[in-house]
């Protein structure tokens, strides 16, 4: 009876595996159609100054909208597309849009700094620094109104190339953040030679941060290791008054996470900074 129950699961997982190799082909077949179809948008989540609790700036976060499987989350197909290489396309898409709705804002009096996720596979494109460049000068941007946030991954591969790139990034004057920072492989000698400013603590630290003593103590660090190295440090994930008011008194200067707002596509989020601010004034008045 064991030999053939283990038969049959064996049958069972050679199915399975199977399933996901045709949903997996058939998935990259579907996102090598979906820029030119115009599948993609980008939203849009509001960074907060826990100091002044003013809106500094807005992260760029992909979405795509598949015609029968309706919203993708980009966690179940970036991966996919940094395996196929179509995350060049894609990311080169995705800078461009952001770049054009911060030229927008900032023409309609709202110059706020974008922030945009750089795959480690881009980062390892030759003309990647050109093609950053060259679309901050297409629409105009001052390259201060840019931050690229890069994964501790990215500085994995080849140390040196991608600390000669974003050098060259940051000479430009874009500003560069470690994401999900204390998941990979946080390393100091990293920190130490990168030229980056901003730290964002992972979302997993921030979830428990007041139920889970290990992740108090790790978004402390966090925050203390940016302020002994002069960076300043993103919350990601905030999603509670308490949790704001930890991280403010302890220090961390920027926050974003649903608590402020979700992602938002631009038409919301200006009307959420517009009532954003309009609320401060009025509980300061
Ligand atoms: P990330 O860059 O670390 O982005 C933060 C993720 O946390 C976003 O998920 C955001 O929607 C989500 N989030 C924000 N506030 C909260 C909160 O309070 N609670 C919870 N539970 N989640 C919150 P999203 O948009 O699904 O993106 C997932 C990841 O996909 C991103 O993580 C990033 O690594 C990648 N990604 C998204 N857009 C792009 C893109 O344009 N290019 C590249 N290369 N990667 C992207
Ligand atoms: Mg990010
Ligand atoms: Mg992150
Ligand atoms: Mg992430």
């Amino acid at each position: 009876l064991a030999k053939e129950s283990g038969h049959n699961y064996f049958q069972f997982y050679v199915a399975s595996i199977d399933r996901e190799i045709r949903e997996r082909k058939q998935l990259e077949k579907d996102l090598s159609v979906a820029l030119n179809s115009h599948q993609f948008h980008l939203v849009y989540q509001p960074q907060i100054n826990l100091e002044t609790r003013r809106i500094i700036g807005a992260e760029a976060l992909i979405r795509w909208q598949h015609p029968e499987k309706g919203l993708i989350p980009p966690d179940d197909f970036i991966p996919v597309s940094e395996m196929n290489g179509s995350i060049v396309e894609i990311g080169q898409w995705v800078l461009d849009q952001a770049c054009r709705q911060a030229a927008r804002w900032a023409s309609d009096g709202m110059p706020l700094r974008i922030a945009v996720n750089l795959s480690a596979v881009q980062l390892r494109q030759d003309s990647i620094v050109d093609d950053i460049l060259d679309t901050l000068e297409r629409h105009n941007i001052p390259a201060g109104r840019l931050e690229l946030e890069v994964t501790e991954t990215s500085f994995m591969t080849n140390l040196e190339e991608a600390v000669d790139k974003l050098k060259r990034l940051r000479r430009a004057g874009i500003s560069i953040a470690v994401d999900d920072f204390g998941t990979g492989y946080s390393s100091l000698t990293y920190l130490k030679r990168m030229p980056v400013q901003h730290l964002k603590i992972d979302k997993q630290f921030i979830r428990d941060l007041l139920v889970n003593e290990e992740d108090t103590r790790i978004a402390n660090t966090i925050i203390d290791l940016g302020k002994s190295l002069n960076l300043s440090v993103v919350a990601e994930g905030v999603e509670t008054a308490e949790q704001e008011y930890y991280l403010a008194q302890r220090g961390c200067q920027l926050a974003q996470g649903y608590f402020f707002s979700k992602p938002l596509k631009p038409h919301d989020f200006e009307r959420f900074v517009a009532s954003f601010h309009d609320n401060i004034m009025a509980n300061n008045s």
